[in-house]
């Protein structure tokens, strides 16, 4: 093993170098080195900051032996980072249970208040740390418990600016997705005064100085994570003042609740919360969205409510709560089209939706495609003048006078607009038609033509060998 680095050992390889370059030679290396009586006579005299000097050089040399991991992270703080995620989820594990326990046992539980978050992205920066960064685009945070479902929102829009490089994935990811535009500007790009705003709803719930856990899906934790990171960083509060807990472990406790017999496994929540029962549920989703068509789904405001139908949906008859509409499953919305229409049309105008700029796969942008293939208003008063009249025959009316063509006025006003080289009648045909011309053509005799019997009906009849008159095949009427 090779000896751990010190001081000494610094000075060493130093003084072997030195040495070798005056044309010295150690046998057996470093070890060579340390036999030599005249280095250490040396060391000993070195000053205390020179002696120094080699001290630091060992204490670099250790930090850079250190093991790294295959993306350049030290393993010890790899490791770190790693007991301490699963002291947190053993915790958030002990905590859940805890909680609904708790609610059960003091008959409480129906009314407690959990807090779902969710948010939307533009793009991802993947940090020094290996980390993704998402930017959020819009969250909602609502405030749920199983009796009263959801009950308040915090929901926002996010405005923020695109950094170099990231505009082309914002773009994709908006348009897939939610299709917000990043410089919408009645959104908000104060992420210190959504702080607030989020503190102030959440207050009334702290419990010892804590603020409540915001409960969110598995996949939505690291949008979420960087969401929150933006808001504390922002007003310099710890990282840890909001933190997340797992969405489909509450699920499972709180199905688990009542029934103990049948157990609904993390992976289930899991499972139904994807499944999304009420994704196509309309008026879900925020004021925003409701003026997009098919965006509903990706909302930040329908997703945390449909979480709150879905949990509902699994809970509620097994710990014995009635299921009222519109709080533990959505209300049918009767659709007004005139309202919807005038709505839509007063949201899209105050959203100024023009200025979105969302490019498609081609890469061409909205305003531009408007730009250059939509008609401008000469192109368009052209088009109307140069519209040819259309002539509307009346076949039915035709069908009688077509024994008298003198009188076909239809063929008449057809021929009027017709070019001239088609007026002239068409000549008569050079030959003669094979039907007629061939006048050993084939002969047709009784064989041909068999009787049909009594019987009178469509197609060929047989008869049989008794020479019983049949009924031909096909429909007919059989008369014996
Ligand atoms: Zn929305």
């Amino acid at each position: 093993m090779a000896p751990k680095p010190n001081g000494f050992l610094m000075f060493m390889k130093h003084y072997k170098k030195r040495e070798e370059k005056r044309g010295r030679h150690f046998e057996g290396g470093i070890r060579g080195v340390q036999e030599d009586p005249q280095c250490s006579r040396e060391w000993q005299q070195l000053s205390k900051a020179e002696k120094d000097k080699f001290t630091q050089m060992a204490k670099q040399s250790k930090q850079d032996s250190k093991k790294k991991t295959g993306t350049g992270e030290y393993m010890d703080d790899v490791q770190r980072a790693k007991k301490k995620e699963l002291d947190f989820e053993s915790e958030m594990n002990n905590e859940i249970e805890n909680t609904v326990a708790n609610g059960m046992e003091m008959q409480d539980l129906n009314v407690k208040k959990f807090f779902f978050i969710h948010s939307n992205w533009f793009y991802t920066r993947t940090l020094e740390s290996g980390e993704f960064d998402y930017f959020p685009a819009e969250f909602a945070l609502a405030e749920f418990s199983l009796e009263s479902g959801v009950t308040n929102i915090y929901h926002e829009l996010i405005r923020t600016e695109i950094i170099c490089g990231y505009t082309r994935e914002a773009m994709e990811t908006s348009q897939e997705t939610h299709q917000i535009p990043w410089d919408l500007p009645s959104a908000e790009d104060r992420f210190d005064v959504m702080c607030d705003k989020m503190l102030k709803f959440l207050r009334p719930y702290k419990v010892n100085g804590k603020f409540p856990p915001l409960y969110t899906s598995r996949k939505m934790k690291g949008p979420v994570r960087s969401l929150l990171n933006k808001l504390t960083e922002s007003k310099g509060l710890a990282e840890d003042t909001l933190f997340i807990y797992d969405l489909e472990i509450l699920f499972s406790h709180l199905r688990n609740a009542a029934n103990k017999q049948y157990d609904f496994k993390i992976v289930m929540a899991e499972y139904e919360l994807i499944k999304d029962t009420f994704s196509f549920f309309s008026g879900l989703d925020c004021k925003y969205h409701k003026s997009l068509d098919g965006t509903s789904q990706f909302c930040s405001m329908s997703t945390v409510k449909r979480w709150a139908f879905t949990i509902c949906d699994c809970c509620c008859e097994q710990l014995n709560i009635e299921m009222k509409e519109g709080i533990h499953y959505p209300k049918k919305v009767i659709v007004d089209a005139e309202e919807i229409a005038a709505s839509l049309e007063s949201q899209f105008n105050q959203l100024a939706i023009d200025n979105i700029s969302i490019k498609s796969m081609t890469g061409v942008s909205n305003m531009h495609r408007k730009k250059v293939s939509e008609r401008t208003e000469r192109e368009e008063q052209k088009r109307r003048n140069d519209k040819k009249t259309i002539t509307v025959i009346n076949y039915a009316e035709n069908n009688s006078k077509t024994k008298n063509p003198t009188s076909f006025s239809a063929a008449a006003t057809a021929s009027n607009s017709m070019p001239e080289e088609y007026q002239r009648p068409l000549r008569p045909p050079n030959t003669i038609a094979a039907i007629i011309g061939d006048r050993n053509g084939p002969s047709f005799n009784a064989d041909d033509f068999p009787s049909l019997g009594v019987a009178a009906g469509r197609g060929r009849g047989r008869s049989t060998r008794e020479n019983k008159p049949t009924a031909g095949r096909g429909r007919g009427i059989a008369l014996s």
